[in-house]
């Protein structure tokens, strides 16, 4: 069939000068790679930067594709980074989800509980005061608590002195009370015992395919109030926003290099000099190197164990990496009307009842997957309701281990194909029975990516969605720090998501530029506004 539409991804062209040598290169053009690359020109006199980027187009995970006319994205959810895309002037036309952020089903045998939740902490909260008025102080408590703490997440330094470090215990109670403080440990704190309401709660950790026993409580708490105080999508196709980025970091100077896949870093004396590419003899020379690829892939392959001290190499060894998953893209006919089936919000969420997420985790842990028919989770996403483009259904279905998903693909092929086959229809099965009727009949075009499409798209050795996993006992001094044991190599992987991306490129440039542009601050707070 033909292609109905450019996507604006495909309209950004390498315009990689030839030159040998940079000031700064940065490896990967996702959403941290072009991020850290428009924070440096913002806040440098345009020194030479580069960055290098292993597929044909920029954006690395936040994408969108075309299959037979059809235009599937991988991400869903703008969170509230409006004032950095002003800061660097990023125009993209959003919507803005002002009612529900989430419709959520909880399925338990027969029965089905059903919730909405609103858009902004207050109606939040007064939703659940609504919904559970035995539970009303607690609620109200626990969301007070939730706000200040993540007030004073604010007032922390990514890059500290000493000072800073004497003022945390003054500035920053909270998040000192809830470093290692798991999200149910969170819950405990505040007696919320009543299952159903947990169950509304473990909402948030279940965004990073992460059990709320093992969550971080800030991170969990960080990432229910930046994606829902405000939400948005674009109107048109999420890779318009990494486009947009590529656009403006190549007319400020900047250059990128697409379809080039960084094959070793090159390290002399403990210090990075610059980056070989695959397929090619010699090195494109770099005063510092700013690495956005999964940690495994850039610390143990292209730096390599042996330029790295012992101990960071059991410190990586013992990484967790965050989940993979299935995801089935389903491009459906012009019978079905949408706009009836009370799908409009960011996120559709069905899954039975507390505890999934444990067993779901630990059948990942195990490399494996557990889901079974009493025991799933789904997101379930209509992006066409806002595109105004020909339906479109994304079943999003995490945790996946990439297990053998990677050898079947590459030895196996049908045996890939059968086994995809047998997942999309068992996530369609549920989505037909509990939200889109009928769903079946209607399927025009269907593309199901595994956990070996993500590995490959992403060069994640695991295929890991979210970095590394946000667990308590990797959060904050715990994750591997930006400034890694190579002289001139920064790692900015402090957090994932549209948001967190955005605060890897903040803290990274402002760490190089001795806090000068973010006076260290953990989230964005330039002092030049
Ligand atoms: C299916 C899906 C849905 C999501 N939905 C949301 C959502 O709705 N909201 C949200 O906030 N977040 C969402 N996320 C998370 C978010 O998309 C990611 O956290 C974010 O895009 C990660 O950006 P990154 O730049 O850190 O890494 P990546 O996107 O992984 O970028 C790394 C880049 O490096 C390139 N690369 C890798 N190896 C090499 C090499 N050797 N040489 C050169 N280049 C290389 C890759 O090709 C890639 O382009 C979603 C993620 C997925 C996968």
């Amino acid at each position: 069939m033909e292609k109905s539409v450019q996507l604006k991804k495909e309209t950004i062209k390498s315009n990689h000068s030839g030159a040998g040598e940079y000031d700064m290169v940065i490896i990967g053009s996702g959403l941290t790679g072009l991020a850290s690359g428009l924070m440096w020109q913002k806040n440098t006199d345009n020194k030479r930067t580069l960055i290098i980027e292993k597929n044909s187009y920029p954006g690395g995970y936040s994408t969108s594709y075309e299959r037979d006319g059809y235009i599937f994205e991988t991400t869903q959810l703008f969170p509230d980074i409006v004032d950095i895309l002003k800061y660097l002037e990023i125009e993209i036309d959003l919507k803005q989800f002002e009612g529900n952020f989430m419709r959520r089903l909880v399925v338990d045998g027969d029965q089905v509980e059903e919730y909405k939740i609103p858009a902004g902490t207050e109606n939040f909260k007064e939703y659940l005061v609504t919904t559970f008025p035995d539970d009303a102080d607690k609620i109200r408590s626990l969301l007070d608590y939730s706000v200040d703490m993540f007030k004073q997440v604010r007032k922390l330094k990514a890059h500290s002195t000493t000072r800073d470090k004497l003022m945390i215990p003054f500035q920053a109670p909270k998040v000192v009370a809830n470093l290692n403080r798991t999200y149910s440990g969170l819950l405990d704190k505040f007696g919320i015992t009543n299952t159903k309401l947990r169950e509304v709660m473990e909402t948030f950790t279940s965004f990073s395919g992460v059990p709320s026993d093992r969550a971080s409580a800030i991170y969990a708490t960080g990432a229910m109030l930046s994606s829902m105080t405000r939400c948005f999508r674009p109107y048109g196709y999420f890779d318009e926003y990494p486009a947009k980025m590529a656009q403006l970091f190549q007319e400020r100077g900047g250059e990128i290099r697409l379809g080039a896949e960084v094959e070793k870093i090159v390290v002399e004396n403990g210090e990075a000099k610059g980056v070989k590419i695959k397929g090619e003899d010699g090195v494109i020379g770099a005063g510092t190197i700013i690495t956005t690829v999964d940690p495994m892939l850039a610390m143990r392959k292209l730096v390599g164990d042996e330029h790295l001290p012992a101990s960071y190499v059991e410190k990586l060894e013992n990484i967790i990496m965050s989940v993979s998953s299935i995801n089935v893209a389903l491009g459906l006919d012009d019978k079905i009307d949408m706009t009836t089936l009370d799908l409009d919000y960011p996120y559709n969420v069905l899954s039975t009842g507390l505890g999934t997420a444990e067993k779901l985790f630990e059948g990942y842990l195990e490399g494996d997957q557990a889901f079974t028919d009493d025991c799933f989770h789904m997101a379930v996403i209509c992006p066409s309701l806002t595109t105004g483009a020909k339906n479109t259904v994304t079943l999003r279905c995490t945790p996946f281990a990439l297990n053998q998903w990677k050898e079947w693909r590459e030895n196996d092929y049908s045996k890939y194909k059968q086994e995809k086959e047998k997942w999309g229809d068992f996530f369609i099965g549920l989505a037909e029975k509990y939200l889109i009727p009928n769903l079946s009949k209607h399927i025009v075009v269907k593309d199901i990516s595994t956990p070996a499409t993500y590995a490959r798209y992403s060069g994640s050795p695991t295929g890991s969605l979210y970095d590394m996993a946000s667990l308590v006992t990797q959060f904050g001094p715990k994750r591997l720090p930006m400034k890694t044991p190579v002289k001139n190599l920064y790692q900015p992987k402090f957090a994932h998501g549209l948001y967190g991306t955005m605060m890897n490129g903040v803290q990274v440039v402002d760490m190089l530029l001795d806090r000068k542009f973010n006076n260290g601050n953990s989230l964005f707070a330039p002092n030049n506004r």
